[in-house]
């Protein structure tokens, strides 16, 4: 039950909301018969025609160019083993063409699990009556982020439910104590956010106070199964107006926004397309793009019975197509994968699916990093984590397997979002910065947080290998690279292209 304050807020916003709805400018630009359609139509594809498109998204990747449905719809009904090796082959190729061999890490932070809404799949729906609901305060706030800090992180997803104790208002005060939090050399440097469609005046507010990415998933694509999951009389029942969330950010100058889908509530394949329209959709109004895609697969969550009972639960081999396909239809964008995943998931998705952005030392109940022994805290979380493996042991492995950990967040300080990033990552050259920043940033958690295993195999292995690799690509960046190093050794920090 909501308590009077809550289900005030709740009845007028609704209000604003369908009043928003009335006068809504856009057109809807999800067609579910017309996306079926595609998909039937498609369906057998002939070997050349597999191949003819998986040369064409190669090309597409130096050219910024996304594919169409009718060949993303291709590459779904393609049934032969050995056409889905070349296609991993080529989401290795396109990730390593784009962004390099480097994985961008980063912590979810959970500052809220009040909501006001019912969906069927989360364990913060309010009718799960097991929660202990909480909207962090700042002395928590900061708690968690010196837990995090601590660890070495640099970068955060902050992310609310949707309730008058984590409004706009609350988003502010919680990521400015976010950024101004810090403990010797730790301190986030980007604060992405995750939290529900705002109205312009409350996603200028937002702006204001310095976000990374803005995002909203759309959950599912499918309008019906919208209307199923997310019940009449909550903020979430308007498809539209979540639709749209962010085409108002970026009206109103949000520029770096995130889609995604909850994969699991309906048929991958159609969510798929329907993905691909809404990344068009973008680019067709602002000329951008999203900036990143995530692909969260419905998991166990606490009394949230459709989580385990729902017909469209995705397999592990078509979940790793369902991430190589996001690969080859949208080049330029960032993938973004988390520790939902178990690590041996994790692990292949990177190679066969091209991921580009990963959680490490996840934790998702809130003031969770603060108890951080802790794997799970059901009565706290929204969801089960399964790759729950601490930050300093995902970075080994990744290090074992030739990646390099990055906790860059030079792009969006030196002013790459938008219109300014998307020509380095349509053109393929954002790489050269990079790897260059990636370097920098991963030796300052050599030096400041990594244990002993990691400290050895960065020294002796990573950032040789990297360093090798700006010699060869980018010379003329290579002298001040090393130079940086250096001075990062002299105990500067935050030094970055
Ligand atoms: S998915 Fe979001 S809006 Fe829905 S119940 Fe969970 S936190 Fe609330």
């Amino acid at each position: 039950m909501l308590d009077a304050k809550a289900d005030l807020w709740r009845d007028k916003r609704r209000n604003e909301i369908i009043e928003w709805d009335k006068n809504n400018k856009w057109q809807d630009f999800i067609d579910d018969g017309k996306i079926w359609s595609i998909l039937r139509e498609r369906k057998k594809p002939e070997a050349s025609e597999v191949i003819e498109i998986i040369e064409k998204a190669r090309s597409n990747t130096t050219q910024g160019t996304m594919l169409s449905p009718d060949e993303v719809a291709v590459l779904i009904n393609t049934e032969d083993p050995e056409l889905w090796d070349r296609i991993y082959e080529t989401a290795d190729w396109i990730k390593q063409t784009v962004y390099g061999n480097r994985i961008v890490l980063f912590a979810p932070l959970y500052l809220s699990n009040t909501c006001v809404n019912n969906c069927a799949y989360c364990g913060f729906r309010q009718a799960n009556k097991e929660l202990e609901r909480k909207a962090l305060n700042h002395n928590e706030v900061e708690a968690e982020v010196n837990a995090l800090v601590n660890v070495g992180h640099k970068r955060l997803i902050a992310v609310y439910g949707e309730h008058p104790d984590s409004d706009a208002e609350y988003i502010c005060k919680t990521v400015k104590k976010i950024y101004t939090t810090r403990m010797g050399f730790g301190e986030i440097r980007r604060c992405n956010i995750n939290a529900a469609p705002m109205f312009n005046e409350e996603y200028r507010n937002i702006k204001q106070i310095g976000i990374g990415t803005y995002q909203i998933f759309q959950e599912t694509y499918h309008h019906d199964t919208y209307r199923q999951v997310h019940p009449a009389g909550t903020l979430k029942e308007s498809y539209l107006w979540r639709l749209f969330g962010l085409h108002r950010a970026m009206e109103v100058g949000i520029d770096d926004v995130g889609l995604g889908v909850l994969f699991g509530l309906y048929d991958w394949r159609f969510e798929l397309i329907g993905l691909l329209q809404h990344a068009k959709a973008l680019e067709n109004e602002f000329g951008v793009g999203p900036h990143t895609i995530s692909y969260p697969r419905l998991v166990y969550a606490e009394n949230a019975p459709l989580a385990t009972r729902s017909k469209y639960l995705v397999s592990d081999d078509d979940f790793i197509k369902i991430v190589a396909i996001i690969r080859l239809m949208c080049p330029y964008t960032g993938s973004i994968l988390t520790a939902r995943e178990a690590y041996p998931i994790r692990r292949r998705a990177i190679k066969q699916g091209g991921v580009s952005q990963m959680d490490a030392g996840t934790r998702v109940g809130v003031g969770g990093y603060a108890e951080m022994e802790k794997e799970h805290l059901p009565h706290k979380e929204q969801f089960y984590v399964k790759d729950s493996q601490s930050l300093d042991d995902f970075i080994y492995h990744l290090c074992e397997d030739g990646y390099l950990p990055s906790f860059c967040t030079a792009g969006y300080r030196e002013g790459r979002t938008g219109e300014n990033f998307m020509p380095l990552a349509k053109h393929a050259t954002v790489k050269n910065l990079c790897i260059a920043n990636g370097i920098l940033t991963f030796k300052e958690y050599v030096l400041d947080y990594a244990s002993d295993k990691v400290k050895k195999i960065g020294e002796n292995k990573t950032i040789p290998l990297f360093l090798d690799w700006i010699q060869t690509h980018v010379p003329a960046i290579y002298p001040h690279v090393r130079e940086y190093l250096k001075r990062e050794e002299n105990n500067t920090r935050d030094l970055h292209f």
